[in-house]
């Protein structure tokens, strides 16, 4: 089965450079019916220039975007355990040829440090990030760094979900990962464009190939929840998108489930590296691209980071992201120091604090939400739930339950605690079914007297 096909994707591009207004109110009134879209019917949007039209498009993916996610947005932060690298990537400052860079690889004590640190500023959920190097971060240095991390608890409670980017690996390491109880496996195609992709990477990246069917071992071995990316900036942004949409329908169509995530990073500046994208991408249309994926894999989630500034982050809320990172550092044992961008500049730089308080307004819900893999909600397991749209209400409960843990450990002093405590009864009374809704409260209140870990 091929994965991506170059040709068909140049030759729907050029097939839909000119959409017709009426093919494109057309492709919109079938993205509502929450079904995806085809390769060529995002292609028509791809293209789409008309500002009118665009705006339809964003309201569009804001209808969607409520009704299967609803009003959530999950919170998380990177965590990067070693810069080890043999991979000369051109965009990352991590590159092998970096001799600037003093390389570190976190011990298990400063790993339990830096988890204390993300676990006072309220985090509960960690993105694992290291650089590829067999000898030095072996799978079993990560599998018991994993382990490390669920092991540390505080007062203020603990690490409930790892999702792990790490470089293509093994059938057998994906095991081992398995084994150790990883959320999401996340990986990065980069570009799904073969030449730009060969001239970008040097060292075991370099083979397309590799990273391309790294999922499919990750599958084999068990891994059913993973996660797609781009890098957007080093290739054709319409391309990328139409790549994206090809590989997830492979995923489903070989493994029975589609990818539960996307990631969209846009290429950002980093010491040591003086690539400079060739194919930026502007504002506008990286809003449009988040727009065009959210229609086109309604059931997939959606993952924006720092690199992104807080304003950009606001409105790509409205189009479809369902998870985002806050408070990263993307050095090695950043956390509690002054830098905060070694691998890439961050963007938005706010605390999570200030990140929960400026989404309230819009009346977003910040989640802490684990449930899913903890109950055995993943894979197919987990489309099969949510295409019917009944995970939404496991969600929203579970969403209401961690913000008021949050609010009760971290934000007795820092301004959420009342706005908060309102948007929670904004959506308690949203709760349809009253046994729920009865239960719910019932358990907010065990929360308010210390209860902790409540969950469907
Ligand atoms: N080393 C592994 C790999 O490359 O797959 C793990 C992930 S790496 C630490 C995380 C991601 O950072 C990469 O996949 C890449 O997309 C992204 N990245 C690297 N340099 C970047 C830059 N200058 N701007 C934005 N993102 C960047
Ligand atoms: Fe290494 Fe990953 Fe950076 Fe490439 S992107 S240089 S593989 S850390």
């Amino acid at each position: 089965m091929n994965i991506i096909n170059e040709q068909v994707i140049n030759g729907i591009l050029k097939q839909t450079q000119s959409p017709a207004d009426k093919a494109v109110l057309a492709v919109l009134k079938k993205a509502r019916q929450k079904k995806g879209l085809s390769l060529k019917e995002a292609g028509i949007l791809l293209n789409l220039k008309n500002k009118k039209l665009i705006n339809k498009l964003f309201e569009t993916a804001n209808h969607i975007k409520n009704e299967i996610y609803g009003e959530r947005i999950v919170f998380f932060a990177p965590l990067y355990i070693s810069d080890y690298c043999v991979n000369n990537c051109d965009y990352c400052n991590f590159h092998k040829e970096n001799t600037a860079l003093k390389r570190k690889k976190l011990s298990f004590e400063e790993i339990k440090a830096q988890v204390t640190y993300l676990i006072n500023a309220g985090h509960k959920r960690v993105l694992l990030e290291l650089g590829e190097d067999s000898e030095k971060n072996t799978i079993d240095y990560i599998t018991k760094a994993i382990e490390t991390i669920y092991s540390v608890k505080t007062p203020r409670g603990s690490i409930r979900r790892i999702n792990v980017n790490i470089a293509a690996t093994t059938e057998e390491n994906y095991r081992k990962l398995k084994k150790s109880k990883i959320g999401t496996y996340q990986l990065f195609q980069e570009t799904y464009h073969k030449e730009t992709f060969e001239k970008l990477h040097t060292g075991l990246k370099a083979d397309y190939q590799r990273q391309l069917t790294a999922y499919d071992k990750a599958f084999k071995a068990g891994l059913d929840d993973i996660g797609l990316g781009v890098l957007f900036g080093l290739y054709d942004w319409r391309f990328e998108v139409l790549a994206l949409i090809m590989h997830a329908d492979y995923l489903e169509k070989k493994h029975g489930t589609g990818p539960h995530t996307i990631s969209v990073p846009r290429f950002r500046p980093a010491p040591s590296v003086t690539y400079k994208p060739e194919y930026p991408v502007a504002d506008n249309d990286f809003l449009k691209l988040i727009a065009i994926l959210r229609l086109a894999v309604p059931y997939t989630g959606m993952i924006i980071s720092t690199r992104e500034s807080a304003q950009i982050r606001k409105q790509a809320f409205k189009l479809g992201i369902s998870q985002a990172s806050a408070a990263s550092v993307t050095e090695v044992g950043g956390y509690g120091n002054k830098k905060k961008g070694v691998q890439f500049e961050v963007s938005d730089e706010r605390s999570l604090s200030e990140v929960i308080k400026s989404i309230l307004p819009q009346k977003l819900l910040p989640s802490f939400c684990t449930a899913c893999y903890r109950l055995g909600r993943t894979g197919e397991h987990f489309m099969e739930l949510s295409k019917p749209g009944e995970i939404h209400k496991f969600c929203r409960v579970n969403g209401l339950l961690t913000f008021a843990e949050y609010l009760e450990d971290f934000a007795k002093q820092n301004g959420a605690y009342k706005p908060g405590y309102k948007l929670i009864n904004h959506y308690l009374n949203k709760i349809e079914d009253k046994k729920m809704r009865a239960q719910v409260t019932d358990k907010l209140a065990q929360i308010k007297n210390g209860e902790r870990d409540l969950f469907y």
